[in-house]
């Protein structure tokens, strides 16, 4: 005979009323049962994309050099074969409203989706149940395990546990780590034991984070720590996709005999086993209608789906489903909002790309000297100013100097020969040639142009100063 593990504690409050807590909010430690299917198995694709994504990204080269890399150093960003200077955060910053607004179509077409499938804090916490689930046994021999008295075979199991934990956080910040210095050299590093001490801090600190998330706080994070979780259901409509109980299909709710007849008996289709509730990440019960601790997982549809199975019932007790469509309506898709969040997207996608194709790849900041004015030996008024070029190009480039038209000459290297990424701090000097254009404060322009590509050029004005004749 099978022992019945309770999905949930029952407590007895005012004058032995039972009252029937969920694992959530009994306070204990959540172990959850697995289970197979359908929506099991697209969280496993989602999370395997990340992983690809996270680790191979990291490990991945690209014309000779780690193919994403933020040189904190050099404050270059490294993307595939593009390279993103400080100057050009304003289009790293639209690629993150693109995200968020991506991230909002998505939570107002489907809820929490992105939380159940695609978030790093549930994959990650997935994977480090999968390792609680290979090394301390299924979710009953888990809580029988919690409950024993620690002997050698415990300790050696929670040890199993922790150091696989452990493993996977370090292989985890290593790979983070990885992006901001070059992953080959830090793993070397690491294993010379030659690491420097902020870096070594870093991975220390990033082991720590991962462990503590993924390990111990789990769904509190998403609970209580992520903010995503607080705006979101401010996004949902009617029409939005969220996991939800049909409990007029449901109710009431009670044990019966497979093959009998549930209506006869004034039941629903629930059969009050449970197991909706076992396998809950976040250790709630769906029945008790929508809630914010809800992440869309999907694990209890595949459990209640094959229970249904089980009892020769139809599918979808528990679903994907609107809150119209539970009213008996049908759930519209093409709704304003939807349709207003794909279209910024859309635009702002194709302005992104444009602004990367016209982004000019050369960078040109000019600063004056704190001397005013100073005169020179042909007795002309001379200003000095100290120019930054950046080649931004994967290539070296040779570039010129030059003023654009006005009363004044340029004094200085006038030729430049710029390494891929180097920048270079030229100081120059302008003279006033034309005397009878002597004014307290004239604009002047420097402009710099890629002598192979005409057409790549920067322009960037300063201010001549001269004395009052
Ligand atoms: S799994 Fe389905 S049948 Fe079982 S308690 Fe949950 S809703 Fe009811
Ligand atoms: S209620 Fe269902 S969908 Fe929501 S978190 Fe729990 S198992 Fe996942």
């Amino acid at each position: 005979m099978t022992q019945r593990i309770p999905a949930r504690i029952i407590e007895t409050v005012d004058a032995g009323k039972p009252i029937r807590l969920t694992p959530a909010q009994s306070g204990g430690p959540i172990h959850t049962r697995s289970f197979s299917g359908r929506f099991r198995n697209w969280r496993l694709v989602g999370g395997g994309l990340l992983f690809l994504l996270f680790f191979g990204t990291a490990w991945l080269d690209w014309d000779g050099r780690q193919a994403v890399l933020w040189d904190l150093g050099k404050q270059q960003f490294h993307i595939f074969g593009a390279t993103f200077w400080p100057q050009d955060f304003i289009l790293l910053s639209a690629l993150l409203i693109i995200a968020a607004f991506g991230l909002f179509f998505i939570t107002v077409l489907a809820g929490r989706v992105w939380c159940g499938y695609a978030c790093p804090q549930s994959t990650w916490t997935w994977v480090f149940m999968w390792a609680e689930k290979i090394t301390e046994g299924d979710r009953h021999q888990r809580i029988k395990l919690d409950a024993a008295p620690w002997s050698a075979g415990k300790l050696l199991r929670r040890t199993t546990k922790h150091a696989l934990w452990l493993a996977v956080s370090l292989v985890t910040a290593l790979a983070f780590v990885g992006y901001f210095t070059p992953v080959r050299e830090l793993v070397r590093d690491l294993f010379t034991l030659q690491l420097d001490a902020a870096t070594g801090f870093w991975v220390f600190f990033f082991t720590a984070a991962t462990y503590v998330n993924a390990g111990w706080l789990r769904e509190k994070v998403c609970l209580h720590m992520c903010p995503y979780s607080r705006f979101q259901s401010v996004m949902f409509d009617r029409d939005t996709l969220i996991v939800s109980y049909d409990a007029a299909r449901g109710e009431s709710r009670g044990a019966r005999k497979i093959g009998s007849d549930p209506r006869a008996q004034g039941l629903g289709d629930c059969i009050d086993c449970t197991v909706c509730v076992q396998v809950c990440p976040t250790g709630i019960d769906i029945r008790d209608g929508l809630q914010l601790d809800c992440i869309s997982c999907g694990a209890c549809v595949d459990a209640c789906d094959s229970v249904m199975d089980k009892m020769g019932y139809a599918r979808g007790l528990i679903r994907y489903t609107s809150e119209r469509a539970l009213q008996g309506g049908r759930t519209r898709y093409l709704r304003p909002r939807l349709v207003g969040y794909a279209v910024a997207m859309v635009v702002m996608i194709g302005a992104f790309v444009w602004a990367l194709q016209v982004r000019p790849l050369i960078s040109l900041d000019v600063t004056k000297d704190r001397t005013l004015f100073r005169e020179n030996a042909a007795g002309q008024i001379e200003n000095a100013y100290r120019l930054k070029v950046i080649n931004k190009t994967q290539q070296t480039r040779q570039y010129a100097v030059s003023l654009a038209a006005g009363p004044f000459e340029l004094h200085g290297q006038r030729r430049l020969s710029l390494e891929p990424g180097e920048i270079l701090d030229l100081p120059v000097s302008v003279a006033l040639v034309d005397e009878t254009a002597r004014v307290t404060a004239r604009t002047l322009r420097f402009e710099v142009v890629d002598l192979a590509d005409p057409t790549s050029r920067v322009g960037t004005e300063s201010t001549f100063v001269a004395p009052v004749r």
